[in-house]
């Protein structure tokens, strides 16, 4: 047996990558002076974040302009979420969104409410999906932005933006997609997903943390949020973190160009794990299994468990993993997307998220402990009722 820690904790962020690393060091030091300065040193800076704009743009098939530079996926679904409803506060004051977004959204929106907005948040079914017919009809004459996310990052669910998008412009309203889950292992072809915006973050990439991006289609309105020397076009001021976004282009182009295989392999480690979990443990629901889900995230949800028990209990086994989000600070409140899944809802769940450097005698050892620590789980609820 391996003294080894097993981390299955992907979704909750990356480590760097060794290649991103090194492509990043120059800037840390003498590479890495002022973008807005004139002299040769400041153009050299701003050469290594113009490039490292296009070769963002050129994941996404969009122009480099269309690109802002942001400190994470946070900051990029506000910039997004309260930047284009402000802009179209004179034209309307409703938005849509889903009851499973990431709190970057929930939150943004729950501003945008105390502003006067009128929020609705859509139901999910089971599994996590939005119904597209549900969607259309709540969208209203005043609406002026939908928000649903790409995929979710406490059960894996792939959402029908495509189809959603559509709609939604169709009825003139503004497009945001939160693709900070999806980004690395889905398309992000913005033209053929037909969203007006998009927010990433690089460190669920093997990017560092602390840096992400926003797409913004051409002729997007958006107020920004920080105001200061003009940066990003106006949209986002303060001094460009130059070793972050070359960092972030490099790890984007990593991610993209190994994509497939990667899919490949972890969508095959994914549904041995839960094989072998479902075999050998009863009741557990295995969370948006029969729907197009993220290749290398497992939602496990155990009755007569508690997550957080079983959280503890791995850790001491050597295994790092999640109840549902890691996002909110180390909380293990009640999540909000198990709630908005009325069937899972009970039980203890588990995230198991994986990642490049997930091995199958990693997969196997873990599916071998956790029938032991389920049992032992569910035996000390019965003795302490
Ligand atoms: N959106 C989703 C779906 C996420 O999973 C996360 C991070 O966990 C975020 C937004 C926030 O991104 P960041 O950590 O870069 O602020």
């Amino acid at each position: 047996m391996s003294d080894a820690r097993i981390y299955l904790d992907h979704a909750a962020t990356t480590p760097l990558a060794a290649d991103v690393l090194e492509e990043m060091q120059p800037y840390f030091s003498h590479g890495g002076y002022n973008p807005g300065s004139i002299h040769a040193e400041g153009r050299r800076a701003r050469a290594a974040v113009d490039s490292a704009r296009e070769r963002i743009a050129a994941i996404l098939h969009c122009k480099p302009k269309e690109i802002v530079f942001t400190a994470g996926g946070t900051e990029a679904d506000n910039m997004a979420i309260i930047g284009a409803a402000r802009a179209a506060r004179q034209r309307g004051r409703h938005v849509v969104a889903t009851a499973i977004e990431h709190h970057a959204v929930l939150h943004a929106l729950r501003a945008l409410r105390d502003e006067g907005f009128d929020i609705t948040l859509l139901p999910v079914d089971q599994d996590g999906v939005v119904d597209p017919a549900r969607f259309a009809e709540a969208l209203r004459d005043d609406t002026v932005l939908a928000s649903v996310m790409y995929a979710n990052n406490e059960i894996g669910t792939i959402e029908p933006i495509v189809q959603l998008a559509r709609t939604a412009r169709e009825r003139g309203a503004v497009f945001h997609t939160d693709a900070v889950q999806a980004a690395g292992i889905l398309d992000l072809d913005v033209t053929a997903l037909g969203i007006d915006t998009l927010a990433i973050s690089a460190h669920k990439f093997y990017g560092p943390k602390g840096v992400g991006a926003l797409y913004v289609r051409d002729a997007t309105r958006l107020e920004p949020l920080i105001h200061g020397g003009g940066q990003e076009r106006g949209r986002r001021s303060g001094t460009e973190n130059v070793a972050g976004v070359v960092g972030m282009a490099r790890a984007l182009e990593l991610a993209d160009r190994a994509r497939d295989a990667v899919n490949e392999r972890l969508g095959r480690l994914r549904d041995l794990l839960e094989a072998k979990v479902t075999a050998s443990i009863a009741h557990v629901r295995v969370n948006a299994k029969g729907v197009a889900r993220l290749p290398g995230l497992s939602s496990m949800s155990f009755a007569g468990v508690d997550a957080e028990s079983l959280l503890i209990a791995l850790d001491l086994a050597g295994v790092a993993a999640s109840a549902g989000s890691a996002c909110a600070a180390g909380s293990l409140e009640a999540s909000h997307v198990m709630a908005a899944l009325s069937e899972a809802s009970q039980g203890g769940t588990l995230r198991l998220s994986l990642g490049r450097g997930t091995t199958p005698e990693e997969i196997e050892r873990v599916a071998s402990l956790l029938p032991s620590l389920v049992a032992s789980q569910r035996e000390g609820a019965v003795l302490s009722v």
